[in-house]
Order: C-alpha cells, then sequence, then structure tokens
C-alpha cells in the first residue's frame, strides 16, 4: 500500500460508495471528502447553504453547479487535502462539474476514477433497507441495524432512514443519475482515468477489486 491517492468514485445511489470511500480512506490514509455529508452537517447546523440545501435534497433534486463547487473548491484547497490527497465521494455529478473540478486540480490530474456497477433492482432493494445515524452518518440497514435500539453504534445518535431515501425520493434521484451522472462515466473514459468495477457480493470483496485496480493503475503509471 501507498499511502495518498486522487481518487474519484461514481455510481447510483446504493451502489455502496458511502462504504466503500471510507474504506479507502482508511487504506490510503486519504480524507474521504463527501459533497452530501457535507451538506447534511449544514442543514444539521442550519448554516445558511443548510437552509438553501435542504428543501432541494429533500425532493431527491441536485443542488447548483456553482454552488457545490465553491464548497468543494474550499475542502480541496486545505492542508490534509493538499499534502496528502483525497477520496471524492458524491462529486462530480453532472460534466460541468467534472470540468470544473479538472480546473480546480489542474495541472496534477486525478489517479483514477472507479464507478462501482450495480443493477438497479439491486440498488432499490439497497436503498429501501438503508438506515444512517443522524449524528455520524454511519450507515446501516433493516439486516444490519446498530446493537440497541435504533441508536448508533458509533456515537449514540439516532438511527433513521433518510428522507431521500424514500420511495418517490429514490426514483427521482435514480432518474437524475441517468439523465446527469452516467455520462460522466463517457466523460472519464474518454479520458483515460476511468475504471469500472462490479459492486455487487460482500464488501470486502467490492474493497479488494477497487484497490487491485487503483495498484494496476499506478503500476502502468510508474512503466512509464
Ligand atoms: P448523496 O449523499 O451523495 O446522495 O447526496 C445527497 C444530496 O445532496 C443529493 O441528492 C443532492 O441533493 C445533494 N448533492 C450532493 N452532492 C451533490 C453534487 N455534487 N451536486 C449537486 N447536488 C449534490
Amino acid at each position: 500500500m501507498v499511502p495518498g491517492a486522487r481518487l474519484v468514485v461514481l455510481g447510483k445511489q446504493g451502489a455502496g460508495k458511502g462504504t466503500q470511500c471510507v474504506r479507502l480512506s482508511h487504506h490510503y490514509v486519504i480524507p474521504h471528502v463527501s459533497t452530501g455529508d457535507m451538506l447534511r452537517a449544514a442543514v444539521k447546523q442550519r448554516t445558511p447553504l443548510g437552509r438553501k440545501a435542504k428543501e432541494v435534497m429533500d425532493r431527491g433534486e441536485l443542488l447548483g453547479d456553482d454552488l457545490i463547487m465553491a464548497m468543494v473548491a474550499e475542502r480541496l484547497g486545505e492542508s490534509d487535502v493538499r499534502a496528502r490527497g483525497f477520496v471524492l465521494d458524491g462529486c462530480p455529478r453532472t460534466v460541468e462539474q467534472a470540468e470544473e473540478l479538472a480546473a480546480i486540480l489542474a495541472p496534477v490530474d486525478l489517479d483514477l476514477v472507479i464507478d462501482i456497477e450495480v443493477p438497479t433492482a439491486q440498488v432499490l432493494r439497497r436503498l429501501a433497507a438503508r438506515r444512517v445515524c443522524s449524528d455520524c452518518g454511519a450507515n446501516y440497514s433493516t439486516s444490519q441495524p446498530p446493537q440497541v435500539n435504533w441508536t448508533c453504534d458509533i456515537c449514540g445518535g439516532e438511527v433513521v432512514q433518510r428522507e431521500d431515501d424514500r420511495e418517490e425520493a429514490i426514483a427521482r434521484r435514480l432518474e437524475l443519475y441517468e439523465r446527469q451522472t452516467a455520462p460522466l462515466i463517457d466523460w472519464y473514459r474518454d479520458r483515460d482515468l476511468l475504471a469500472s468495477v462490479s459492486g455487487t457480493g460482500a464488501p470486502d470483496a467490492v474493497t479488494r477489486r477497487i484497490v487491485k485496480a487503483i495498484e494496476a493503475r499506478r503500476g502502468r503509471r510508474s512503466r512509464v
């Protein structure tokens, strides 16, 4: 394992992006930068950004590119990210955001963009079962609940269903993913930055596949 990496993880809602990003963050010793988590923290703290974001997020729609990219640019400018890199989760979500991200990072490019592929029927099942800690964001499910009475094993916070994991919002989010985010996969493939990895099976197996793809890319780079 070589610490430090600049990674983006793509995948439909429920593909396991959050879980895999936390694992990659530990594996490569890099900050996990999740735009969804940053926005949910802003909503909780009732900041001006949070007040603006809440309604849009609850409907399962996307926030404006300018607002998101300003937030991301600020985070990527911080010293931990500059020193060690990052695993970016939830951004980019549109080709415009990908272009802006490349401009923010220039002259250095991303190491790799990982697309976690899971069939839609499977993500629908996962999303309906997903539960999260309303304080720290830790992930649970109806089949793997926290140990005590829907309170978080890590921080004791209340474990709930996300507002945007309800049926109507899920359908909207998946439709938006197909329309706006799926074209990103081609955009990154054209730039030779994409690795597609199957997201089915146990989380450990998926992590192994992703790490293998990253190491293969690093090997290829170091031989150039
Ligand atoms: P997530 O946890 O990544 O599914 O994000 C939750 C919600 O936050 C999304 O449904 C959007 O409303 C908003 N959001 C997060 N990241 C972005 C982004 N890159 N662009 C636009 N909206 C975003």
